[in-house]
């Protein structure tokens, strides 16, 4: 049987993130090689995490590829196919995994995974085994983008390890100690239009910590 194409924003095993050195100062992070760091800041000076490898190998489905989300979540693309999201009367569509730290109207939920398409919505619950677990079906009128998730750093002199996945807002002052990953909106004004759920299986375990939409 064919290999069904994986959609746009899952990396593959042969993408990897660019081993570069992260130098910690009292004004916040930056790459040691300067070319590196004019690379990865965005205009609004946050560092992002850079990419290598090619799009080959295995698909890991727990993950979303930093480049491809953050180009799709900020155009507002599929993150099936990098297609137009679909957008009716009531919002643009997304689907996301079912939770248990959200409300039953998902209104305020973050979330780091971008919007989709009408036909990506059909099928990526039965390609994606992250979501055959449970999903929600959103139509949203207000996605703003309000931080973004990544390697939260200490602050010089201050104990513990750096911080994985963590969301950090454009008005937090953490801003300065994040290595970004992806790009994180913040779901307003939604419609719940299914719900798909069933009993969690190993898959929406593994996923819920790698992927989650973090409520306030
Ligand atoms: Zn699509």
């Amino acid at each position: 049987m064919k290999e069904p194409v994986a959609p746009y924003v899952t990396p593959r095993t042969g993408e990897l993130r660019l081993p570069v050195q992260v130098v910690v100062a009292v004004a916040g992070v930056s790459y040691a090689d300067p070319a590196h760091d004019a690379l990865a800041r965005d205009v609004d000076g946050v560092l992002w995490e850079l990419c290598a490898g090619t799009t080959t190998g295995r698909p890991d489905y727990a993950e979303l590829h930093p480049g491809r989300q953050r180009e799709t979540m900020e155009n507002l693309r599929c993150a099936g196919c990098n297609e137009p999201a679909a957008r009716d009367g009531r919002g643009m569509l997304w689907l996301l995994p079912l939770l248990d730290t959200v409300t039953t109207s998902w209104e305020g939920v973050r979330t780091a995974i971008p919007p989709v398409c009408e036909a990506c919505a059909e099928k990526s619950p039965r390609l994606c085994p992250e979501l055959r677990g449970g999903h929600v079906q959103l139509r949203v009128r207000e996605a703003e983008p309000v931080g973004v998730r990544g390697m939260l750093h200490p602050r010089p002199g201050e104990p513990g390890v750096p911080e994985p996945g963590a969301v950090v807002g454009y008005d937090s002052p953490d801003l300065s100690f994040v290595v970004a990953r992806h790009a994180v909106r913040e779901l307003r004004r939604t419609t719940v239009v299914s719900f798909t759920a069933v009993a969690p299986t190993q898959g929406l375990r593994r996923y819920v910590p790698a992927l989650r939409a973090v409520a306030r």
